[in-house]
């Protein structure tokens, strides 16, 4: 049981109940001004409709998020430990190159330490645009990516469908970018910065987090403006990203900044509300319709893939 409120008490899990609550929040006020619950309808039922809420791929999301929260807990733990190991060689490879650091100051005032956290969580971004990118571009790692995309509705808990080997993808290449930050942030500016945290986690990933993040995953339209949207990824604009519709293949690869998919060509900012369907767009979200397909499919499809290839 205190494993289970922590999940809800702790701002380190996604499912902490202010993220969820300002979510809510917000899916309530954005139904009001819609005006899509009409006089005497209950805005509940159009905060959680039926026909998302009791969809098969809403149910399977609901029990998968269980069992991807436990994989997770286990093996990502590695990747901690390379974020680490990556900073360390990176400040002892620039030490080699540009010479030791030269002192600087005993003390660093709080704008370094913010400055710090800011540019790790720009460089973990970066190494998770980049995964996303990847596992979109080369056949091998969409079979596995393909999971996540295989939701046909859109729930909060869809955040978590992902296969175990594409987390740890996505993982490895946060463990690697956040490191060289980290390294370079300490060789460069100070060596002893340190992450400004609300209870453990990096400021900027909890206001991120408490950024009606929960409305990605979900049918509710939020879309950030022509303007803001270059700079964060909108609701809007990862429902766009779950979309079966070819014109939004591959695009708003985006987890917290929509900047690096304005510099590489992949942004994708809808000017008005579009009707999405959501899914993989192939056909096969048959083949991800239950916890032992989700996890066996992309095995079975990579494996075949690399046969055909000799
Ligand atoms: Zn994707
Ligand atoms: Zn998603």
């Amino acid at each position: 049981v205190d494993r289970l409120t922590e999940f809800l008490t702790h701002p380190g899990y996604r499912t902490f109940l202010p993220y969820l609550g300002v979510s809510f929040f917000a899916a309530v006020v954005i139904t009001l001004w819609q005006r899509k619950a009409k006089a005497g309808e209950a805005v509940l039922a159009h905060v959680f409709p039926g026909d998302v809420y009791r969809h098969p791929s809403a149910r399977l999301d609901f029990v998968y998020a269980v069992l991807n929260t436990l994989l997770r807990s286990v093996l990502l733990v590695p990747f901690i430990a390379l974020t680490g190991i990556i900073a360390t060689g990176t400040m002892a490879g620039l030490e080699q190159l540009c010479g030791t650091r030269q002192g600087g100051a005993a003390e660093a005032a709080w704008p370094v330490h913010l400055a710090y956290s800011f540019v790790v969580i720009l460089a973990v971004d970066f190494g998770m645009w980049l995964a996303h990118w990847l596992q979109h571009e080369i056949p091998f790692l969409w079979h596995f990516h393909k999971v996540h995309h295989s939701a046909e509705v859109l729930v909060p808990a869809t955040a978590f469908r992902f296969h175990p080997l594409d987390d740890m993808g996505t993982a490895a290449l946060v463990g690697v970018f956040g490191g060289l930050a980290d390294g370079t942030f300490r060789y460069l500016i100070f060596p002893d910065a340190a992450l400004v945290t609300i209870a453990g986690i990096n400021v900027f990933l909890f206001a991120f987090y408490l950024a009606f993040y929960h409305l990605r995953h979900s049918h509710v339209w939020l879309s950030y403006g022509a303007i803001l949207s270059r700079i964060f990824v909108s609701p809007a604009q990862h429902q766009i990203h779950h979309s079966k519709a070819r014109p939004h293949w591959n695009k708003n690869y985006g987890f917290t900044f929509a900047l690096w998919d304005w510099l590489f060509g992949s942004l994708y900012v809808p000017r008005t509300r579009e009707t999405i369907e959501f899914g993989i767009g192939d056909g096969s979200e048959g083949e991800h319709s239950s916890v032992l397909r989700l996890l066996w499919t992309p095995i079975r499809d990579s494996a075949r893939s690399l046969r055909h290839r000799n």
